[in-house]
């Protein structure tokens, strides 16, 4: 989990130190993305931040892509376009409204041009107060120089787990498969007295904590092909077809889900009694539908 480096920046704020443009390097944009709009939620949340919190308008605009002081730029096409970042200067030409400060995500900054880059530059070279900028990237190297070097570099890592779509539908892990299917249905869909069902389905079947482990990796790679299902990406959700129900989901709830089990793949690796961890898994997995 890379939160705990972003989490940082929560601090850094309210200590009037973060800076005022980052560059930050990730194995997982969407992830990153996610996590980074987590910490403008946490810095303007109009309540005390509590995990997803529902309750405030500056998180639900943030959550929604609606906050006007946030701006994310994605590649239009395959590239960052000069217009894209002409549009954000204009933008952000007014001071914010609903939040002290504006903030630009730029997503896959790699994708910048030369041209919007040096559009780009004249907008970090004058830093204004009340603005706070991110450039997200899979490689630092492949950003433009004189974006880089005007940055400060975070790194943002995630575990990445091995196992892969084909691995997960090959003879082995074909029970384990099956085991996923019904144990998702039921948290899924007939969602009640789920502590239950890891005594009566999960852990009568499987106990050893590697098994459960790779239980886990598998329910993972499935919300991921689903999530990219419901971006329209490429994604193998036909090898899944027994989880169907999947499709009820959207992205952002799909997202959710696939945080949250990676901070159980975290968990799992140290010594956490496995019932306690797989209640709580289940527990949290309930709130989310509430
Ligand atoms: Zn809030």
């Amino acid at each position: 989990m890379a939160l705990n480096v972003l989490d940082k920046l929560v601090n850094l704020y309210h200590e009037n130190t973060i800076s005022h443009v980052y560059l930050v390097e990730t194995n997982n944009v969407l992830l990153c993305l996610n996590d980074l709009k987590k910490v403008i939620k946490q810095i303007f949340c109009v309540n005390k931040y509590e995990d997803n919190c529902t309750k405030c308008n500056i998180c639900n605009l943030v959550d929604q892509n609606y906050l006007p002081s946030l701006i994310i730029i994605e590649p239009d096409g395959s590239t960052i376009k000069k217009e894209q970042i002409l549009e954000l200067k204009k933008s952000f030409s007014t001071v914010p409204v609903f939040t002290k400060e504006n903030i630009y995500i730029i997503k896959n900054a790699e994708a910048m041009t030369q041209s919007s880059a040096n559009t780009m530059l004249k907008f970090l070279e004058e830093p204004e107060d009340h603005i706070i900028g991110f450039f997200i990237t899979s490689n630092l190297n492949n950003v433009i120089p004189t974006i880089r070097s005007r940055c400060e570099i975070i790194k943002a890592m995630y575990e990445t787990h091995e196992l892969n779509v084909e691995s997960v539908n090959d003879e082995i892990n074909q029970e384990l498969l099956n085991l996923a299917a019904v144990y998702l249905e039921k948290l899924e869909v007939e969602k009640k007295d789920t502590i239950m069902y890891n005594r009566s389905i999960l852990l009568g079947q499987i106990n050893a904590r590697e098994d459960v482990k790779k239980l886990f990796k598998i329910i993972l790679i499935i919300y991921e092909e689903f999530f990219k299902n419901s971006l329209n990406l490429p994604n193998k959700c036909r090898n899944f077809d027994k989880f169907y129900f999947l499709n009820n989901l959207d992205s952002k709830e799909l997202l959710k889900r696939i945080n949250l089990i990676t901070i159980f793949l975290d968990d799992i690796t140290s010594n956490v009694n496995l019932e306690l961890l797989l209640d709580k898994f289940v527990i949290d997995l309930g709130d989310l539908n509430e």
